[in-house]
């Protein structure tokens, strides 16, 4: 359904009095991945890591700087505005801030009833009919047409902007961190509604996050990225149970267990992530790699296959 292929995305930085181009943010740095028609791929890292400018990249809502994205086995990179319309039914997103993203003078029939007279589809009685289909399948009751996002909680308001993504009926659903600004008690429950409208729908999902715990039982292939590039990329359950990566390795320890006795030693990284304008010669991680060696800081290691598809790129493993 999806193939991304070198996919590059730079950001120019101007300065001076004429604000010329000084330099590039190296947000998205030659990612590719493949994603199978009704598979959730997690995509986790640090904030600032390039994933949530990969998200928007892969949905056209970004030109590439550079590279390919196949959807269906047609190249969105090369099409125009025109031509991107259909996909953009076929192709949605959920954000972050379920408030920032729904049009806060629009009432919550209207937010959900727009993608269908964006697209054309229906007319004005079968709209209202999907709005309150819509409703149901999220969970809120029919009354809620009337009303205002203000008037509804965090957790409420991303059901109303998944409800909106669902209208027009998409295939690839781009979930950018959609939990990670609710409470936690919250958040289980739209991880179980998105997972239920995964199995209901056949969607295939890209599913954004900074925490690996988040992604865990919603993904059956997990991509962890560095600094504009992915690191390792394998299926969810070996990239919990044999992380190789160092970053993995590092992410891994920081999920909490639940029992407070159980033995673990929790790997610290030291300093931040090194800025995306500059980024680190060599392998991206060897200002904090606890790993690092001289071949680290001068060679850049590829993202390669280690057994069962179980990429990763990292000189320790040849
Ligand atoms: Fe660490 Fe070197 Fe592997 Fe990078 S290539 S993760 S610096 S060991």
């Amino acid at each position: 359904m999806l193939t991304v292929e070198g996919l590059i995305k730079y950001f120019p930085v101007t300065g001076g009095v004429f604000k010329r181009k000084v330099a590039d943010v190296h947000a998205v740095d030659g990612v590719s991945f493949v994603l199978e028609k009704g598979k959730t791929l997690g995509l986790v890292g640090e904030s600032g890591c390039g994933k949530s400018t990969l998200g928007r990249t892969v949905a056209a809502l970004y030109p590439p700087t550079k590279g390919r994205v196949f959807f269906d086995g047609e190249d969105l990179a090369s099409f125009s505005e025109k031509d991107l319309k259909p996909y953009r039914r076929r192709i949605q997103m959920i954000f972050q801030d379920p408030f920032e993203s729904l049009n806060s003078r629009h009432s919550i029939g209207e937010i959900i009833e727009e993608p269908l007279v964006i697209h054309k589809l229906g007319n004005g009685p079968s709209r209202r009919a999907r709005v309150g289909e819509l409703l149901d399948l999220v969970g809120l009751p029919r009354s809620s047409v009337n009303r205002f996002p203000h008037e509804f909680s965090g957790g409420q308001r991303q059901r109303i902007g998944i409800a909106r993504a669902m209208a027009a009926d998409p295939e690839l659903l781009i979930c950018d961190e959609p939990v990670s600004a609710l409470d936690v008690s919250i958040q289980s429950q739209i991880m179980n509604l998105l997972l239920d409208l995964q199995e209901e729908m056949g969607l295939t999902t890209l599913f954004i996050a900074h925490d690996l715990a988040v992604v865990r039982h919603i993904s059956d292939e997990v991509a962890v990225m560095y600094l504009g590039k992915i690191v390792e990329h394998t299926d969810a359950d070996s990239i919990y149970k044999t992380p190789l990566h160092p970053y993995t390795q590092a992410l891994i320890s920081a999920i909490p267990v639940p029992d407070p006795t159980a033995a673990r030693s929790r790997i610290i990284l030291q300093g931040d992530v090194p800025s995306p304008i500059f980024p680190p010669s060599g392998c991206r991680f060897h200002t904090r790699c606890p790993h690092v060696m001289a071949i680290c800081k001068e060679v850049e290691p590829s993202l390669c296959d280690q057994g069962d598809t179980h990429l990763v790129a990292c000189h320790l493993y040849p």
